[in-house]
């Protein structure tokens, strides 16, 4: 008998749920004729550059691409250093190489996945311009920390928010301040499974500097600041108007999905909190997590793990499997690599498990009653 497969993010579910409002945008924009650019997309700047909290935002076509022009904005030269781990998805450092800055690789928390502020110190070489931390899994990075460091040498931040939007960070003053806002830029990706996702490709930039914003858009816009006058170099990097009303739908809905993602990972969190072979995410103090992965580690056994779930119709993902200092592409571009023991260890143990808005808790007793019989005989 086939049986259906719980997937990690249930986009139906999802589609379904908003679909009146989806298809009414969707139909009004083909109707307008208007594909690029439009009312659409200065109506999802607008409301995304407050929702962030943010004087800047500029929608572009993907994640890589605003991780691109955020680097590129910057203006810095060959063999720059930026600091990154080196547990996250290629396209963080992918950018760096494309531009000829050199990545240089630094440990992560093995507790809450994001880099490790006292290695990132560390790291930092008289080269060293800029730190792109990640906030990974959804976790707001330790930011104050990371911008006390980034103060002390004179570096810039960027925020690699594709999998964190709606996150953030409590200062010890007291402010709080969502995920993206607080660097020099703060990245995103509307890919479809990602927290906020629209119905093919897009991204978007952000920051508080005019001047950079300035620069943000021409180069998403061929170097353009008026239309045929071209100041710089840049590229062809657009939301379109389609996934703009997607987004503008969308969009409203957002913290209470989140919310949602919250819950599922309180109760994963409750189910398998006497098994002793895995550890559960934790959260630090001053952060929150928005879950767009729900990720365990396993002592041992993990991929005999990830057969048995998928044998019982549990879908579950390694998040990353090959760290990025041991992928073919990365060493043909120059980079130096800390100490990267932790991140060595939890590529052979993570595992994360479905988790999104409409994930039912008997989906979740069920999941965890596998999990529970694996470990106990
Ligand atoms: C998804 C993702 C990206 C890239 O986003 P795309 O929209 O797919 O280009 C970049 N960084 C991280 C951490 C991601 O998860």
């Amino acid at each position: 008998m086939a049986k259906t497969m719980i997937p990690m993010v249930n986009l139906q579910d999802q589609y379904l749920q908003m679909k009146d409002e989806i298809d009414a945008a969707i139909l009004k924009t083909v109707a307008s004729t208007r594909f690029i650019g439009g009312p659409e997309v200065e109506k999802f700047e607008e409301a995304f550059a407050e929702y962030i909290g943010v004087k800047h935002l500029i929608a572009c076509a993907n994640g890589t691409d605003a991780l691109q022009l955020a680097f590129m904005a910057l203006n810095l030269e060959e063999g720059d250093e930026v600091i990154t781990p080196s547990f996250t998805y290629a396209a963080t450092a992918e950018v760096l190489g494309l531009l000829k800055l050199t990545p240089v690789f630094v440990e992560v928390d093995p507790v809450t996945f994001n880099m490790d502020p006292e290695m990132m110190e560390k790291s930092i070489s008289a080269k060293t311009k800029a730190i792109l931390p990640v906030h990974l899994y959804g976790q707001c990075a330790n930011m104050e920390r990371i911008l006390s460091i980034a103060d002390k040498y004179g570096l810039d931040v960027v925020e690699d928010t594709a999998q964190a939007v709606g996150s953030s960070h409590q200062f010890s003053n007291g402010n709080i301040k969502k995920s993206g806002s607080m660097g020099t830029i703060g990245t995103f990706s509307f890919f479809p499974s990602k927290n906020l996702g629209c119905f093919g490709d897009g991204g978007a930039v952000c920051t508080n500097d005019d001047k950079l914003a300035e620069q943000l858009r021409m180069l998403a816009k061929h170097g353009q600041k008026q239309k045929y006058k071209h100041e710089i170099l840049g590229c062809n990097s657009r939301l379109d108007s389609l996934q703009a009303a997607v987004l503008n739908v969308k969009l409203p809905y957002l913290e209470s999905y989140n919310q949602s993602r919250i819950t599922a990972a309180n109760i994963y969190n409750e189910l398998l909190s006497d098994i002793a072979q895995i550890r559960t995410p934790e959260v630090l103090e001053n952060s929150t997590h928005v879950y767009h992965q729900y990720t365990i580690l396993c002592e041992h056994g993990r991929n005999e793990l990830q057969e048995k779930l998928r044998n019982e119709g549990v879908s579950s993902v390694i998040y990353y499997p090959i760290p990025l200092h041991k992928q073919k592409a990365f060493t043909s571009i120059p980079h130096r690599k800390g100490e990267l023991d932790n991140t060595e260890i939890i590529v052979d143990k993570v595992l994360s498990l479905p988790i999104d808005s409409s994930l039912k808790r008997e989906q979740q007793e069920y999941i965890c009653n596998i999990i529970k019989h694996y470990f106990n005989s």
